[in-house]
């Protein structure tokens, strides 16, 4: 997709520090952290939300969060993390391609969920 840095940054196109790669995903430090640790999830293929979502995109997603026990435990998140998926622009959705906040490394404190 033109114009989306989140397949430019999958690409390699714009630099990320990330924390984790294979074929299908990407994990990577949010340029913004609000929290301690602040990693995004993001699978390869584009779409924006998971009412966009096809059938091989959704076993995309399902990798991503089979993957994520293992990538919070690789960011040292051994307490536990919050993980958070804003969809569409009342959720406050910035960047549309969908993508998994996980949040952590300190108490998340108070909370709307
Ligand atoms: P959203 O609000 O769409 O759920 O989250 C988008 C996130 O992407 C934000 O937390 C924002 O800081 C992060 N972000 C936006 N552009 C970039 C970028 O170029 N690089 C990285 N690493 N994070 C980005
Ligand atoms: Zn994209």
């Amino acid at each position: 997709m033109e114009n989306c840095i989140f397949c430019k940054i999958a690409a390699g196109e714009i630099p990320s520090q990330k924390v984790y790669e294979d074929e299908n995903m990407i994990a990577f430090k949010d340029i913004n952290p609000q929290a301690k640790v602040h990693v995004l999830v993001v699978p390869k293929s584009h779409f924006a939300t998971l009412a966009d979502m096809n059938a091989d995109q959704a076993e995309l997603v399902k990798q991503c969060f089979v993957n994520i026990p293992h990538i919070a435990e690789s960011l040292g998140l051994t307490n536990g993390y919050r993980l958070i998926v804003n969809q569409g622009q009342d959720a406050g959705q910035t960047v549309h391609h969908l993508h998994i906040h996980i949040l952590g490394g300190q108490p998340m404190g108070e909370k709307m969920l």
